[in-house]
Protein backbone atom coordinates (compact mmCIF):
# COMPACT_ATOMS: atom_id res chain seq x y z
CA UNK A 1 0.00 0.00 0.00
CA UNK A 2 1.57 3.32 -0.97
CA UNK A 3 0.94 6.19 0.67
CA UNK A 4 0.82 9.29 -0.46
CA UNK A 5 1.38 13.31 0.73
CA UNK A 6 -0.46 16.34 0.47
CA UNK A 7 -3.23 15.15 -1.92
CA UNK A 8 -6.40 16.92 -3.10
CA UNK A 9 -9.87 15.45 -2.65
CA UNK A 10 -11.47 17.27 -4.94
CA UNK A 11 -11.78 14.37 -7.10
CA UNK A 12 -13.12 12.23 -4.52
CA UNK A 13 -16.20 13.80 -2.88
CA UNK A 14 -19.47 14.31 -4.54
CA UNK A 15 -19.94 17.59 -2.58
CA UNK A 16 -16.55 19.40 -5.37
CA UNK A 17 -14.65 20.60 -2.01
CA UNK A 18 -11.31 21.11 -2.36
CA UNK A 19 -9.14 20.05 -0.07
CA UNK A 20 -6.21 18.20 1.09
CA UNK A 21 -5.54 14.98 2.93
CA UNK A 22 -2.30 15.09 5.13
CA UNK A 23 -2.23 11.27 3.89
CA UNK A 24 -3.94 9.18 1.29
CA UNK A 25 -3.60 5.66 0.19
CA UNK A 26 -5.84 3.39 -1.98
CA UNK A 27 -6.68 -0.31 -0.51
CA UNK A 28 -6.86 -2.48 -3.28
CA UNK A 29 -6.51 -6.05 -1.41
CA UNK A 30 -7.52 -7.47 2.19
CA UNK A 31 -4.19 -7.69 3.14
CA UNK A 32 -3.85 -4.00 2.89
CA UNK A 33 -5.46 -3.37 6.46
CA UNK A 34 -2.94 -5.02 7.90
CA UNK A 35 -0.54 -2.34 7.29
CA UNK A 36 -2.62 0.38 8.10
CA UNK A 37 -0.03 2.37 10.45
CA UNK A 38 -1.52 3.52 13.58
CA UNK A 39 -0.13 6.39 14.12
CA UNK A 40 -2.41 8.81 13.11
CA UNK A 41 -6.32 9.09 12.26
CA UNK A 42 -7.77 7.03 10.20
CA UNK A 43 -10.59 8.16 7.83
CA UNK A 44 -12.60 5.46 4.97
CA UNK A 45 -13.82 7.06 1.85
CA UNK A 46 -16.07 5.26 -0.64
CA UNK A 47 -17.48 7.09 -3.53
CA UNK A 48 -17.95 10.02 -0.95
CA UNK A 49 -21.21 10.73 -1.69
CA UNK A 50 -22.18 11.07 1.72
CA UNK A 51 -19.40 13.28 3.46
CA UNK A 52 -18.78 16.79 3.63
CA UNK A 53 -15.01 17.77 4.28
CA UNK A 54 -15.09 20.85 6.03
CA UNK A 55 -11.43 21.24 6.41
CA UNK A 56 -8.06 19.60 5.53
CA UNK A 57 -8.29 16.31 6.75
CA UNK A 58 -5.21 15.61 8.81
CA UNK A 59 -4.86 11.99 8.85
CA UNK A 60 -5.00 9.21 6.52
CA UNK A 61 -7.68 8.58 3.99
CA UNK A 62 -8.39 5.32 3.01
CA UNK A 63 -10.25 5.05 -0.18
CA UNK A 64 -11.39 1.63 -0.73
CA UNK A 65 -10.78 -0.18 -3.98
CA UNK A 66 -11.66 -3.53 -2.95
CA UNK A 67 -13.40 -5.37 -5.54
CA UNK A 68 -15.25 -8.93 -6.58
CA UNK A 69 -18.63 -10.21 -6.85
CA UNK A 70 -19.39 -14.10 -6.21
CA UNK A 71 -22.14 -16.52 -5.44
CA UNK A 72 -21.70 -17.46 -1.84
CA UNK A 73 -24.90 -19.92 -1.77
CA UNK A 74 -28.30 -20.44 -4.03
CA UNK A 75 -31.15 -22.56 -3.61
CA UNK A 76 -34.31 -22.33 -5.54
CA UNK A 77 -35.68 -19.16 -4.23
CA UNK A 78 -33.03 -16.83 -3.40
CA UNK A 79 -29.03 -16.41 -3.92
CA UNK A 80 -26.70 -15.33 -1.93
CA UNK A 81 -24.67 -12.75 -3.41
CA UNK A 82 -21.54 -11.22 -1.67
CA UNK A 83 -19.39 -7.91 -3.03
CA UNK A 84 -16.40 -6.59 -2.22
CA UNK A 85 -16.92 -3.64 -0.70
CA UNK A 86 -15.70 -0.92 -2.75
CA UNK A 87 -17.32 -2.20 -5.97
CA UNK A 88 -19.60 0.68 -7.18
CA UNK A 89 -23.48 0.06 -5.47
CA UNK A 90 -25.10 1.18 -9.15
CA UNK A 91 -23.27 -1.32 -10.86
CA UNK A 92 -23.95 -3.84 -8.37
CA UNK A 93 -27.41 -3.01 -8.68
CA UNK A 94 -27.40 -3.74 -12.33
CA UNK A 95 -25.63 -7.05 -12.00
CA UNK A 96 -28.29 -8.07 -9.63
CA UNK A 97 -31.01 -6.83 -12.26
CA UNK A 98 -29.18 -8.45 -15.15
CA UNK A 99 -29.55 -11.38 -13.72
CA UNK A 100 -33.17 -11.14 -12.95
CA UNK A 101 -32.47 -11.17 -8.74
CA UNK A 102 -34.89 -8.82 -6.91
CA UNK A 103 -34.23 -6.90 -3.78
CA UNK A 104 -32.44 -4.03 -4.77
CA UNK A 105 -33.93 -2.12 -7.71
CA UNK A 106 -35.76 0.08 -6.03
CA UNK A 107 -32.26 1.15 -4.95
CA UNK A 108 -31.05 1.87 -7.89
CA UNK A 109 -28.76 5.11 -8.74
CA UNK A 110 -27.56 5.67 -5.50
CA UNK A 111 -24.48 6.96 -5.63
CA UNK A 112 -21.36 5.34 -3.75
CA UNK A 113 -19.79 1.94 -3.21
CA UNK A 114 -21.57 -1.50 -1.71
CA UNK A 115 -19.51 -0.84 1.72
CA UNK A 116 -20.86 2.32 2.51
CA UNK A 117 -24.62 0.76 2.17
CA UNK A 118 -24.79 -0.53 5.54
CA UNK A 119 -23.47 2.32 6.85
CA UNK A 120 -26.21 4.64 7.02
CA UNK A 121 -28.99 1.47 5.50
CA UNK A 122 -29.26 3.15 2.67
CA UNK A 123 -32.86 3.68 1.09
CA UNK A 124 -34.98 4.68 -1.45
CA UNK A 125 -38.45 4.60 -2.87
CA UNK A 126 -39.71 2.28 -0.32
CA UNK A 127 -36.86 0.45 0.08
CA UNK A 128 -33.99 -0.11 2.50
CA UNK A 129 -30.81 -2.24 1.95
CA UNK A 130 -31.26 -3.99 5.54
CA UNK A 131 -33.77 -5.86 4.08
CA UNK A 132 -31.70 -8.03 2.02
CA UNK A 133 -28.01 -7.50 4.10
CA UNK A 134 -27.54 -11.46 5.52
CA UNK A 135 -24.09 -10.71 6.65
CA UNK A 136 -21.50 -7.59 7.30
CA UNK A 137 -17.55 -8.41 7.00
CA UNK A 138 -15.57 -5.37 8.46
CA UNK A 139 -11.64 -5.67 9.53
CA UNK A 140 -11.68 -4.28 12.74
CA UNK A 141 -8.95 -1.64 13.28
CA UNK A 142 -8.23 -1.68 16.86
CA UNK A 143 -8.50 -4.82 17.17
CA UNK A 144 -6.84 -6.05 14.01
CA UNK A 145 -8.95 -8.75 12.73
CA UNK A 146 -11.68 -9.84 10.63
CA UNK A 147 -15.33 -9.76 12.17
CA UNK A 148 -18.68 -10.44 10.47
CA UNK A 149 -21.87 -9.59 11.71
CA UNK A 150 -25.43 -10.81 11.04
CA UNK A 151 -28.15 -8.62 9.89
CA UNK A 152 -29.31 -8.27 13.38
CA UNK A 153 -25.64 -7.42 14.81
CA UNK A 154 -25.52 -4.92 12.80
CA UNK A 155 -28.25 -2.69 14.28
CA UNK A 156 -30.29 -1.17 11.42
CA UNK A 157 -31.90 2.20 11.90
CA UNK A 158 -33.56 4.66 9.71
CA UNK A 159 -30.02 6.22 7.75
CA UNK A 160 -28.47 4.36 10.56
CA UNK A 161 -26.37 1.08 11.83
CA UNK A 162 -24.05 0.55 14.33
CA UNK A 163 -21.36 1.33 12.03
CA UNK A 164 -22.59 5.00 13.12
CA UNK A 165 -22.47 4.83 16.69
CA UNK A 166 -20.34 1.95 18.60
CA UNK A 167 -18.35 1.14 15.61
CA UNK A 168 -17.63 4.81 13.83
CA UNK A 169 -14.30 4.82 12.62
CA UNK A 170 -13.63 1.62 13.96
CA UNK A 171 -14.48 -0.61 10.96
CA UNK A 172 -13.56 -0.72 7.62
CA UNK A 173 -16.21 -3.00 5.82
CA UNK A 174 -14.48 -5.07 3.41
CA UNK A 175 -17.61 -7.10 2.19
CA UNK A 176 -21.25 -8.03 1.93
CA UNK A 177 -23.77 -10.53 1.30
CA UNK A 178 -26.95 -9.53 0.23
CA UNK A 179 -30.15 -12.73 -0.40
CA UNK A 180 -31.62 -11.70 -3.32
CA UNK A 181 -34.84 -13.17 -4.73
CA UNK A 182 -35.06 -15.23 -8.25
CA UNK A 183 -38.93 -14.99 -8.12
CA UNK A 184 -38.97 -11.23 -6.82
CA UNK A 185 -42.00 -9.55 -5.55
CA UNK A 186 -42.26 -6.04 -7.11
CA UNK A 187 -42.76 -2.77 -5.03
CA UNK A 188 -44.34 -0.25 -7.27
CA UNK A 189 -46.37 1.50 -4.09
CA UNK A 190 -43.61 4.00 -3.63
CA UNK A 191 -43.88 7.74 -4.85
CA UNK A 192 -44.18 7.94 -8.52
CA UNK A 193 -42.83 4.71 -9.76
CA UNK A 194 -46.43 3.12 -10.87
CA UNK A 195 -46.97 6.46 -12.51
CA UNK A 196 -43.39 6.51 -14.23
CA UNK A 197 -44.59 2.82 -15.14
CA UNK A 198 -47.54 3.56 -17.31
CA UNK A 199 -45.41 6.69 -18.77
CA UNK A 200 -43.15 4.24 -19.91
CA UNK A 201 -46.21 2.14 -21.10
CA UNK A 202 -45.39 -1.21 -18.68
CA UNK A 203 -48.10 -3.31 -17.79
CA UNK A 204 -45.95 -6.38 -16.04
CA UNK A 205 -43.35 -4.99 -14.98
CA UNK A 206 -40.01 -6.64 -14.03
CA UNK A 207 -37.41 -6.18 -11.56
CA UNK A 208 -35.22 -4.07 -14.44
CA UNK A 209 -38.42 -2.12 -15.19
CA UNK A 210 -39.19 -1.13 -11.60
CA UNK A 211 -35.24 0.45 -11.82
CA UNK A 212 -35.57 2.08 -15.08
CA UNK A 213 -38.28 3.82 -13.60
CA UNK A 214 -36.88 4.47 -10.66
CA UNK A 215 -33.67 5.97 -12.72
CA UNK A 216 -36.06 8.02 -14.62
CA UNK A 217 -37.31 9.89 -11.41
CA UNK A 218 -34.08 10.41 -9.63
CA UNK A 219 -33.00 11.80 -13.06
CA UNK A 220 -35.20 14.18 -13.33
CA UNK A 221 -35.49 14.73 -9.64
CA UNK A 222 -32.15 14.85 -8.50
CA UNK A 223 -28.77 17.52 -8.88
CA UNK A 224 -26.60 15.28 -10.73
CA UNK A 225 -23.23 15.83 -8.89
CA UNK A 226 -20.95 15.41 -11.73
CA UNK A 227 -22.50 18.76 -12.96
CA UNK A 228 -23.91 20.28 -9.54
CA UNK A 229 -21.57 19.99 -6.07
CA UNK A 230 -24.32 17.79 -3.53
CA UNK A 231 -24.56 14.89 -1.36
CA UNK A 232 -28.01 14.02 -1.68
CA UNK A 233 -30.41 14.85 1.07
CA UNK A 234 -28.18 16.56 3.77
CA UNK A 235 -30.65 16.02 6.96
CA UNK A 236 -32.38 13.16 8.02
CA UNK A 237 -36.48 13.55 8.37
CA UNK A 238 -37.08 13.90 11.98
CA UNK A 239 -39.44 11.34 13.96
CA UNK A 240 -41.60 13.58 16.51
CA UNK A 241 -44.12 12.58 19.03
CA UNK A 242 -47.44 12.23 17.71
CA UNK A 243 -48.92 14.87 19.99
CA UNK A 244 -46.34 17.20 19.01
CA UNK A 245 -47.14 16.60 15.01
CA UNK A 246 -51.50 17.24 16.24
CA UNK A 247 -50.62 20.20 18.12
CA UNK A 248 -48.28 21.33 15.08
CA UNK A 249 -51.13 20.31 12.66
CA UNK A 250 -53.36 23.16 14.41
CA UNK A 251 -50.97 26.08 13.12
CA UNK A 252 -49.81 23.93 10.18
CA UNK A 253 -52.83 22.28 9.20
CA UNK A 254 -50.84 21.02 5.56
CA UNK A 255 -48.03 19.94 7.16
CA UNK A 256 -47.89 16.01 5.56
CA UNK A 257 -46.56 13.09 7.45
CA UNK A 258 -46.03 9.47 7.74
CA UNK A 259 -47.17 7.02 10.93
CA UNK A 260 -43.87 5.24 12.60
CA UNK A 261 -45.81 3.57 15.20
CA UNK A 262 -48.91 4.65 17.70
CA UNK A 263 -46.79 7.20 19.39
CA UNK A 264 -44.53 8.48 16.61
CA UNK A 265 -44.95 10.20 13.03
CA UNK A 266 -42.09 11.13 10.51
CA UNK A 267 -42.22 14.57 9.11
CA UNK A 268 -40.59 15.15 5.56
CA UNK A 269 -37.75 17.73 6.25
CA UNK A 270 -37.87 18.75 2.70
CA UNK A 271 -41.34 20.50 3.52
CA UNK A 272 -40.02 21.92 6.62
CA UNK A 273 -37.00 23.47 4.92
CA UNK A 274 -39.42 24.97 2.47
CA UNK A 275 -41.59 26.25 4.38
CA UNK A 276 -38.98 28.20 6.19
CA UNK A 277 -38.14 29.75 2.36
CA UNK A 278 -35.25 28.15 1.89
CA UNK A 279 -35.78 26.12 -1.69
CA UNK A 280 -33.66 27.71 -4.61
CA UNK A 281 -31.95 30.01 -2.01
CA UNK A 282 -28.59 31.02 -2.73
CA UNK A 283 -25.46 32.80 -1.02
CA UNK A 284 -22.31 33.07 -2.82
CA UNK A 285 -21.49 29.43 -4.18
CA UNK A 286 -23.62 27.72 -1.60
CA UNK A 287 -27.83 27.01 -1.95
CA UNK A 288 -30.62 24.98 -1.41
CA UNK A 289 -31.35 23.26 -4.66
CA UNK A 290 -34.74 24.49 -6.65
CA UNK A 291 -36.16 21.16 -6.89
CA UNK A 292 -35.90 19.44 -3.74
CA UNK A 293 -35.06 21.33 -0.66
CA UNK A 294 -33.28 18.69 0.97
CA UNK A 295 -30.22 18.80 -0.98
CA UNK A 296 -27.83 21.35 0.17
CA UNK A 297 -25.60 22.14 -3.13
CA UNK A 298 -22.28 23.72 -4.25
CA UNK A 299 -22.45 26.04 -7.15
CA UNK A 300 -18.94 26.30 -7.63
CA UNK A 301 -16.09 26.60 -5.42
CA UNK A 302 -18.20 26.40 -1.91
CA UNK A 303 -15.81 25.66 0.57
CA UNK A 304 -17.16 22.61 3.58
CA UNK A 305 -17.22 25.32 6.39
CA UNK A 306 -19.95 27.39 3.94
CA UNK A 307 -22.26 24.35 3.29
CA UNK A 308 -21.84 23.49 7.25
CA UNK A 309 -23.02 27.01 8.23
CA UNK A 310 -25.78 26.80 5.96
CA UNK A 311 -27.28 23.68 7.46
CA UNK A 312 -26.99 25.22 10.71
CA UNK A 313 -29.22 28.31 9.62
CA UNK A 314 -31.81 25.91 8.09
CA UNK A 315 -31.36 23.83 11.46
CA UNK A 316 -32.01 27.08 13.08
CA UNK A 317 -35.41 28.57 11.11
CA UNK A 318 -36.96 24.93 11.39
CA UNK A 319 -36.02 25.04 15.48
CA UNK A 320 -37.27 28.56 15.54
CA UNK A 321 -40.69 28.06 13.24
CA UNK A 322 -41.77 24.71 14.00
CA UNK A 323 -39.90 23.09 17.25
CA UNK A 324 -38.34 20.39 15.36
CA UNK A 325 -34.87 20.10 15.41
CA UNK A 326 -33.48 18.46 12.22
CA UNK A 327 -30.43 16.36 12.18
CA UNK A 328 -27.67 15.68 9.08
CA UNK A 329 -27.90 13.10 7.28
CA UNK A 330 -24.42 13.39 5.58
CA UNK A 331 -21.10 12.73 7.58
CA UNK A 332 -18.90 15.84 8.53
CA UNK A 333 -15.55 15.10 8.68
C1 LIG B 1 -27.25 12.63 -5.79
C2 LIG B 1 -27.24 11.77 -4.54
C3 LIG B 1 -28.35 11.01 -4.23
C4 LIG B 1 -28.37 10.20 -3.09
N1 LIG B 1 -29.48 9.48 -2.82
C5 LIG B 1 -29.53 8.68 -1.72
C6 LIG B 1 -30.70 7.90 -1.44
O1 LIG B 1 -31.67 7.91 -2.20
N2 LIG B 1 -30.70 7.16 -0.32
C7 LIG B 1 -29.63 7.11 0.53
O2 LIG B 1 -29.71 6.39 1.53
N3 LIG B 1 -28.50 7.82 0.28
C8 LIG B 1 -28.42 8.61 -0.82
N4 LIG B 1 -27.31 9.35 -1.07
C9 LIG B 1 -26.18 9.31 -0.12
C10 LIG B 1 -25.05 8.33 -0.52
O3 LIG B 1 -25.12 8.00 -1.88
C11 LIG B 1 -25.09 7.03 0.29
O4 LIG B 1 -25.02 7.32 1.67
C12 LIG B 1 -23.94 6.10 -0.07
O5 LIG B 1 -24.11 4.85 0.58
C13 LIG B 1 -22.57 6.65 0.28
O6 LIG B 1 -21.61 5.81 -0.31
P1 LIG B 1 -20.12 6.28 -0.49
O7 LIG B 1 -19.34 5.09 -0.93
O8 LIG B 1 -20.05 7.46 -1.39
O9 LIG B 1 -19.73 6.67 0.99
P2 LIG B 1 -18.76 7.84 1.47
O10 LIG B 1 -19.41 9.15 1.24
O11 LIG B 1 -17.41 7.65 0.90
O12 LIG B 1 -18.71 7.54 3.02
C14 LIG B 1 -19.84 7.77 3.83
C15 LIG B 1 -19.52 7.33 5.26
O13 LIG B 1 -19.32 5.93 5.30
C16 LIG B 1 -18.01 5.60 5.72
N5 LIG B 1 -17.56 4.47 4.88
C17 LIG B 1 -17.59 4.41 3.52
N6 LIG B 1 -17.16 3.20 3.12
C18 LIG B 1 -16.84 2.50 4.23
C19 LIG B 1 -16.32 1.19 4.47
N7 LIG B 1 -16.04 0.34 3.47
N8 LIG B 1 -16.14 0.80 5.76
C20 LIG B 1 -16.42 1.63 6.78
N9 LIG B 1 -16.87 2.90 6.62
C21 LIG B 1 -17.09 3.31 5.36
C22 LIG B 1 -17.18 6.84 5.53
O14 LIG B 1 -16.10 6.88 6.43
C23 LIG B 1 -18.22 7.93 5.77
O15 LIG B 1 -18.34 8.16 7.15
C24 LIG B 1 -27.24 10.17 -2.22
C25 LIG B 1 -26.11 10.93 -2.54
C26 LIG B 1 -26.10 11.72 -3.70
C27 LIG B 1 -24.87 12.51 -4.03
Amino acid sequence: MHIAQHISLLPYNTFGIDVEASLFAGVSNLSDLQHIPASQPVYILGGGSNVLLSGPVNGLVLQNRLKGISIQQEDDKNVWLEAASGEVWHQFVLYAIDHGWGGLENLALIPGTVGAAPIQNIGAYGAEVKDTITQVTFWHLEEQRFITYSNGECRFGYRDSIFKNELKGKAFITSVVYKLSKHPVLNTSYGAIEQELSVMQVTEPTVKDIAAAVIRIRTSKLPDPKVTGNAGSFFKNPTIARSQYESLLHQFPAMPHFPVSNELVKVPAAWLIEQCGWKGYRKGDVGVHDRQALVLVNLGHASGNEIWQLSGDIIASVVARFGIELEREVQVW
